[in-house]
């Protein structure tokens, strides 16, 4: 009896335990609910909660405030798949996020899962404005903001992709020459806007579905084909697209391409690629641009070896690696010593000589010619002062200009401290010009020449002949000599078409009241025909080669 009492109120005390734990339990929950709608009402931030099964219980105002009528096509949208996915992820982990975007605007959204009240709060940040910076920066990233086309780095992108897909076709590196000169000349304002015109013309002429125009650098463009069907024909009408001068602000810029194709093959990469369409693109610069060329191994054999004779040639004046020998200028009457040619010879530590011929273009494209040109100039200036304070006869040394030391702006001024310094006489230096360099820009040439001419300096007009200007045009110069080019010189006397030309020339010159000297003489046959068409200065091996200077100083003192 005893027994079953105890038993009954055990039963009774554990039933109400059990109710009033269940009850206070109840009354928890429903405060921490409470609790929880309260902070989420006030929460500045969009809150959102949702069933187990996805449906929306309850949104704050802020939510309301960002959503909107979005909320609806919110839940709707990313319901069943993407949700379902996200909410199935939150109830293993804390929480979780992903993004949500819809037209411009994109929802930044947090899950977590409260496993006692069997919901997910989902906590929602409206992104859009990071995102849209974010475009905007990756638009930055791959687009030339100037001309809105993709850039370099865009390239790289597509070009992967084309290797990924093993398309076929080709990247032509297009270069706008005369840049540098249009800058100068014009100014960076002038020049950007001129570049811009170039991206819009070669913009205009592309077929949509198989070509694509890349900034590759400031004057430089990629054309990216995929497929090429015409390499050759594509690229002449690009070269032809540029005949037309550009039109900025009160100018006509006339301007030339430089192409350099490369065929996309599945061995290649994309760095090589673009290597390599570069370099055939600067073989056709070297060689004076307006032309096409397709790359090809020799071509990358030359160019390492011309890299790395660039670095070397940084050190060259420095280290005391330059030499000049000189060359006789000889009377063609009389064979009497006139002067000397002074030519630049560099004595590599590795390599031994090597010819002007090999290096000058190096340092033309480097810019350090402008620096060797003021040793060399110094130098010639420097020894023939030094041979006339011996008592010899006086001679004319020559110097070869370059084009970029012509454009400098600082010649004139090297030029008097060459001679002041070594005290030479202005009639003892003669300085030599090409065709080319005075065509470039005839009036500022006239300028510069006449201001070196004033100062009692001889001008020489070297390689005559090889450009296309009639000496007529050239009387606007002032230069006292014309040396015809060695190319009209080597053949004859067989070659009648070059007696012709010699003929012509040494005719012209003679009205002008120019000199004339026959550069590359060999043979006593063009000798003979030199005197004969009466050319006033020989200088050829028929009399000597450059000489080192000591060489030349024996020659110098037989000939006084
Ligand atoms: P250039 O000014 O036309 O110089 C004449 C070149 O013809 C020299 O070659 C000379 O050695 C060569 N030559 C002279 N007579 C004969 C001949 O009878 N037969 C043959 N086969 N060749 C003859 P070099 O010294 O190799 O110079 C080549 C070019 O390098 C020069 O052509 C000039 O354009 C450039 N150069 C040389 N020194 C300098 C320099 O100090 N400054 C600049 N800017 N260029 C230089
Ligand atoms: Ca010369
Ligand atoms: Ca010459």
């Amino acid at each position: 009896m005893v027994s079953s009492v105890i038993s009954f109120s055990v039963l009774i005390f554990g039933v109400a335990f059990f109710v009033g734990y269940y009850v206070v339990t109840i009354i928890k929950e429903g405060a921490e609910r409470r609790r929880l709608a309260l902070f989420a009402e006030r929460d500045p931030n969009p809150v959102l909660r949702l069933s187990a099964t996805g449906e929306v219980r309850y949104a704050n105002p802020a939510t309301e405030k960002l959503l909107g009528q979005f909320r609806i096509s919110f839940v709707q949208q990313i319901l069943p798949a993407d949700l379902q996915f996200h909410l199935t992820v939150a109830r293993t982990t804390v929480n979780t996020q992903f993004e949500y975007t819809s037209g411009q605007h994109t929802l930044e959204c947090t899950v977590s899962y409260l496993a006692d009240f069997a919901e997910f709060h989902l906590y929602l940040k409206d992104a859009s404005a990071r995102k849209q910076a974010e475009a905007r920066l990756a638009y930055q990233a791959f687009y030339d903001a100037a001309t809105g086309l993709p850039n370099q780095y865009k390239l790289r992108e597509d070009l992967s992709l084309a290797f990924g897909q093993q398309r076929e076709g080709c990247a032509l590196m297009i270069v706008a020459d005369r840049e540098q000169e249009i800058l100068e000349s014009y100014g960076a304002a002038e020049t950007e806007k001129w570049l811009i015109r170039i991206a819009q013309r070669l913009g205009h002429e592309l077929d949509g579905d198989t070509e694509k125009l890349y900034r590759f650098g400031s004057n430089a463009f990629v054309l990216l084909c995929l497929p090429c069907h015409d390499l050759q024909g594509r690229a002449a009408q690009l070269l032809s697209l540029a005949q037309q001068p550009i039109q900025v602000e009160d100018y006509k810029l006339f301007s030339t391409l430089s192409i350099g194709a490369m065929l996309i093959r599945h061995e290649n990469m994309v760095e090589s690629l673009v290597q390599q369409a570069a370099s055939a693109c600067n073989r056709v610069r070297r060689a004076g641009g307006n032309d096409f060329a397709i790359y090809d191994e020799a071509m990358s054999h030359a160019a390492l070896k011309a890299l790395q004779l660039a670095a070397d040639l940084q050190h060259a004046v420095d280290n005391n690696e330059l030499r000049l020998q000189y060359q006789p200028k000889v009377d063609t009457a009389t064979g009497c010593l006139l002067g000397m040619e002074a030519l630049v010879r560099w004595i590599h530590p590795v390599r031994g000589m090597i010819s002007p011929v090999e290096f000058i273009p190096v340092a033309e494209e480097t810019g350090l010619i402008i620096g060797i040109g003021r040793w060399v100039l110094r130098e010639a200036c420097r020894q023939n002062a030094q041979w006339q304070s011996t008592g010899l006869r006086p001679l004319r040394v020559a110097v070869n200009l370059s084009a970029r030391q012509f454009r400098a702006g600082t010649l004139l001024n090297e030029i008097d401290t060459a001679l002041t310094e070594t005290g030479l006489s202005v009639d003892s230096l003669e300085l030599e010009v090409t065709e080319s360099m005075v065509m470039d820009d005839p009036e500022e040439v006239i300028k510069l020449l006449s201001k070196i001419h004033k100062r009692g300096i001889h001008l020489a007009l070297d390689d005559f002949g090889t450009g296309h200007s009639s000496l007529a045009y050239l009387k606007r110069f002032p230069i006292d000599c014309v040396k015809i080019d060695r190319a009209f010189i080597k053949d004859t006397p067989g070659n009648t078409d070059d007696v012709a030309i010699a003929k012509t020339i040494i005719a012209m010159a003679q009205t002008l009241g120019l000199s004339t000297v026959a550069e590359g003489v060999e043979t006593l046959e063009q000798l003979e025909l030199m005197q004969e068409m009466g050319y006033d200065q020989i200088q050829g091996y028929y009399y000597s080669r450059p000489l080192p200077a000591e060489d030349f100083l024996n020659y110098y003192l037989a000939h006084s």
